[in-house]
C-alpha cells in the first residue's frame, strides 16, 4: 500500500512556523516510504477564507521547497460530494435539525469562562423547521449504534483510544449551507486516499470522532501522527494572529525557507513542544 499523506491548511489566516512543521513532515514521511505527499485547502469557512492567505499558502510551500503531488483538493469545488454525504445520514435517520444559537447553548449550562459546553442535545429527534428558521445538522451519537470510545494506530505512540462524544453531538452540515470541520475532513481524507494524517497535538482530540465518522461511512481508518508543537518565544502556542512569527515575515526578512525546512525535518515529531530560535 503506498502511504499517502496530506497538509490541510485553512486559508483564515497567515501560516506560522508550526504549519511548516506539520507539512515538512507530511513531506519527509510520504519521500521516506517512496508515497506520496498532497495539498488540501480547506476553505469552507466562506466568511473567513481569503484568496490572498491561499496565496500565501502556495507562495510558502514553494519557498520552502515542499512540492505536493497533486494539484491541491479545494474543499469548496467540493461540496455537492459533502452534500451527498449529508443526504446519506439525513436518509439513515442519523441526523436532527438544530436551530440553537451558540448563546443559547452556552446561557443554558451556565460555564465558566473559557470552558466549552458540550451540545446537550436540545434538538435531538427534530426534522428542519417548517418556518424556514436557519438550522445546523448534528449528528446523532447514540443513534448510530457505533461506540463512542474509538480506537486509532499512531505511528509514533502506539494504538490510542479516546471518546468521540467529548462536545456532544457534532455538527455536520452548517447553517451557512457549509460542511462542518469534521464531515469535510473525513470525506477529503477518503478522497484524497490519505493513509497517514500527520497533524499537531492539539488536533488529537477531534481523532475519536473522526474515526467514528469513519467506520459510519464506510471509509478506510489511516493512521496518524499528532506531532509536537512549536511554540513562541514566551512560551504560548504559535497562532495565525502572531504577524512577526508567520511564514510570510520570515521569508520577507530573506530567511531561507529549504534550510529551514531541513532544520524542521531533522527535529524528531514527538516529544516535549518546543519553541526554535531563528
Ligand atoms: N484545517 C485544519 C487547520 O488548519 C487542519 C485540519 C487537519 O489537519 O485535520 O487547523
Ligand atoms: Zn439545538
Amino acid at each position: 500500500m503506498t502511504l499517502v499523506t496530506r497538509f490541510a491548511p485553512s486559508p483564515t489566516g497567515l501560516l506560522h512556523l508550526g504549519h511548516a512543521f506539520s507539512a515538512v513532515h507530511a513531506t519527509r514521511l510520504a519521500r521516506e516510504a517512496g508515497g506520496r505527499f498532497l495539498l488540501r485547502l480547506e476553505d469552507i469557512d466562506r466568511t473567513r477564507c481569503r484568496p490572498a492567505f491561499e496565496a500565501a499558502i502556495l507562495a510558502d510551500l514553494a519557498w520552502l521547497g515542499l512540492m505536493p503531488d497533486a494539484p491541491p483538493l479545494r474543499q469548496s469545488d467540493a461540496r455537492a460530494r459533502h452534500r451527498a454525504i449529508l443526504e446519506q445520514l439525513v436518509a439513515r435517520g442519523l441526523v436532527y435539525a438544530c436551530t440553537c444559537t451558540r448563546g443559547a447553548i452556552e446561557a443554558a449550562a451556565a460555564p465558566h469562562a473559557g470552558e466549552t459546553v458540550p451540545y446537550p442535545g436540545t434538538c435531538r429527534g427534530r426534522p428542519p423547521p417548517a418556518d424556514g428558521t436557519p438550522f445546523a445538522w448534528r449528528l446523532d451519537l447514540a443513534q448510530t449504534g457505533l461506540s463512542l470510545v474509538q480506537q486509532w494506530q499512531d505511528v509514533a505512540a502506539g494504538p490510542q483510544q479516546g471518546r468521540a462524544d467529548l462536545a456532544g453531538d457534532p455538527i455536520l452540515w452548517r447553517k451557512d449551507g457549509w460542511p462542518a470541520y469534521h464531515l469535510a475532513c473525513v470525506a477529503d481524507d477518503a478522497a484524497q486516499g490519505v493513509t497517514l494524517v500527520v497533524r499537531g497535538r492539539d488536533l488529537a482530540a477531534v481523532t475519536p470522532l473522526q474515526r467514528l465518522l469513519q467506520e459510519l461511512l464506510g471509509f478506510p481508518a489511516p493512521a496518524y501522527l499528532h506531532h509536537r508543537l512549536l511554540l513562541a518565544a514566551d512560551g504560548r502556542r504559535l497562532a495565525k494572529r502572531d504577524r512577526a512569527e508567520t511564514l510570510a515575515a520570515l521569508r520577507e526578512r530573506g530567511v531561507d525557507g529549504t534550510a529551514l525546512a531541513d532544520r524542521l525535518g531533522a527535529l524528531a515529531s514527538t516529544g516535549p513542544d518546543l519553541h526554535l530560535c531563528l
